[in-house]
């Protein structure tokens, strides 16, 4: 019997997962750390729904959505009972007031002005939130992030936000042809998760170190990533069409 488009992308879905979730272990063990230590979200901006129900259906419990728009455009179809969700993509500040409520973690705050209007908006809706810090590591102009030289200073400034959690940090590497470069990038990251978490302030817990994506989360877990976002390994290549 031929398979449908749906049942054949389903059955390529579970696959995927399975063998992500192998390789997740096998990173886990070769870093010397006990297996299921380590986060997987499946990021599934431009995937339909039906299609995330079934990763869901899988056992994922955490995703990850980059814009607002398009969280709140599919949510009402997601069978979301027991997955946590995140924002991972760049967020405005205009746009903060629509998804404050919506997701567990906001992990792309990259300035203190977004993170003054999660404070803001956080107050009146009488909520906490948590965050993590978004960071440039490879200092691109291209890409979002906080800049590693302010990165200190706006630190200080969110830490004393009284409705902000800080849970750690996230990245997106450059891209990187060899393995080494790439390793530089998450061990820097590391380092200042470490450094940061040594501070004791009220409203930060370093737990969360969220680097590692479709073609590097191996690389990242080995340097001692906890939470890898992963898409196009988990839906196949997206489709830009929404
Ligand atoms: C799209 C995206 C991912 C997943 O990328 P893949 O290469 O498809 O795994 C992870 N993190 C962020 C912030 C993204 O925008």
């Amino acid at each position: 019997m031929e398979l449908t488009e749906k049942e054949s992308k389903f059955n390529l879905i579970e696959e995927n997962i399975k063998r992500i979730r192998e390789k997740i272990s096998e990173a886990e063990i070769k870093s010397g750390r006990k297996e299921g230590t380590v986060r997987f979200m499946a990021v599934t901006k431009t995937v339909e729904p039906v299609y995330i129900n079934h990763a869901i259906e899988q056992g994922i419990n955490l995703i990850g959505e980059n814009k607002v728009q398009e969280f709140l455009s599919k949510k009402d179809e997601l069978k979301l009972e027991n997955v946590e969700k995140h924002l991972i993509g760049h967020l405005q500040s205009n746009k903060v007031r629509k998804i404050i409520t919506q997701v567990d973690m906001i992990q792309s705050v990259d300035s203190v002005s977004v993170a003054k209007e999660i404070e803001r908006q956080a107050e009146l809706n009488d909520i906490d939130a948590n965050v993590l810090i978004e960071i440039n590591v490879g200092g691109e102009e291209s890409k979002t992030g906080m800049d590693k030289q302010k990165f200190l200073e706006e630190f200080e400034q969110i830490a004393e936000m009284k409705r902000i959690y800080v849970k750690g940090l996230m990245t997106i590497p450059p891209i990187c042809e060899k393995n080494s470069d790439l390793r530089k990038f998450f061990d820097e990251m590391y380092k200042l998760f470490l450094d940061i978490g040594g501070k004791n302030r009220d409203n930060v817990s370093m737990d969360i170190l969220s680097m590692g994506m479709s073609h590097d989360f191996e690389e990242a877990v080995l340097c001692g990533s906890n939470l890898v976002r992963i898409g196009s390994a988990v839906f196949g290549p997206r489709i830009y069409n929404r």
